[in-house]
């Protein structure tokens, strides 16, 4: 928390913990946050030069062989802006330490292999912020939805996925898991836009609207991820996603304190600077060549 718009740390107002009520969860609000949206804008941009800093840390902290990486998790209806997540927050950093990776329906090599073959190979390498857009929870969500698998499949995976994230946060791996919660009239809004907008007709899908009328089935399958996945190791963060600006602001105050926890420094040269310099200086090629 590094700005007087905080009033309270985004990290505990936004938490899922025990009893958490998606039902009752206000779509439209600030949580945390007093500032309004254009002290939002400027803090945006405030912070994209601290998490700017510390990803190149991180950065330097991988090509030195350390180990550690953070991973974004990022989960939410169509519209609930993940992908304006991945442009407007990540994209203050430097895109070279950021590996995206969308998870679609599996292809047919994926389908072949266990649910998280795929999420295994695309976890962030020590030095990187890894997002996925989209994650193993499609297969808790969609799967359950549309019944892709028998109960008695994907039942297991909620303890599943706890172990696997738990495993990949013992090998050095901070998650921050962004569930984008929009509200059912500003989804609505959303899709209009996309269908009126000749410049937002791709992003527009006639799938959209069938998952759509399953509203209440993915409301019901999100509140049991929340129930049973938001863990000490990796605990959700429930982002109110229908003022864009304010879930922008939260996650990147979420990112920037997992940058924050790793708590790196700059590597140390790993040759004498004296000497390199004393050589530097001797090299000079002059201005003719030989
Ligand atoms: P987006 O809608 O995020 O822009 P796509 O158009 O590629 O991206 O949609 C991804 C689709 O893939 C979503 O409908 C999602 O539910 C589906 N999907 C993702 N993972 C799985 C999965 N494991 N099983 C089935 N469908 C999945």
């Amino acid at each position: 928390m590094s700005h007087s718009g905080w009033k309270a740390d985004p990290q505990d107002v936004l938490r899922a913990g025990p009893g958490f009520d998606l039902s009752a969860f206000d779509r439209a609000s600030t949580p945390g946050w007093s500032g309004g949206k254009d002290a939002a804008e400027e803090h945006l941009s405030e912070q994209g030069e601290r998490m700017s800093e510390l990803q190149e840390r991180l950065f330097a902290h991988g090509r030195a062989d350390g180990t550690r990486s953070v991973l974004l998790v990022l989960q939410g209806m169509d519209t609930a802006g993940k992908g304006g997540i991945v442009r407007h927050v990540l994209g203050m950093v430097d895109p070279q330490g950021v590996a995206v990776r969308s998870f679609g329906v599996p292809t047919p090599e994926e389908r072949a292999h266990h649910y998280l073959w795929r999420i295994r190979n695309a976890l962030p390498r020590p030095g990187y912020i890894g997002v996925f857009d989209r994650s193993h929870y499609e297969d808790v969500l969609v799967v359950r939805v549309d019944d892709l698998v028998p109960r008695g499949q994907w039942e297991p995976r909620y303890d599943e996925i706890n172990a696997f994230e738990a495993e990949v946060a013992t090998s050095g791996t901070v998650i921050v898991k962004a569930m984008l919660m929009v509200s059912a009239d500003e989804q609505a809004a959303r899709l209009r836009e996309r269908l009126e907008r000749p410049d937002k007709n791709w992003k527009y899908s006639p799938n959209d609207v069938d998952v759509r009328e399953k509203w209440w089935a993915y409301q019901e399958a999100y509140q049991a991820v929340l129930d049973r996945t938001s863990t000490d190791v990796a605990p959700w963060y429930v982002i109110p996603a229908d003022r864009k600006w304010y879930a922008w602001l939260a996650v990147s105050e979420l990112l920037t304190t997992a940058l924050e926890s790793l708590d790196l420094s700059w590597p140390p040269a790993d040759f004498d600077v004296a000497t390199e310099l004393a050589r530097l200086a001797a090299s000079d090629p002059g201005a003719a060549r030989p």
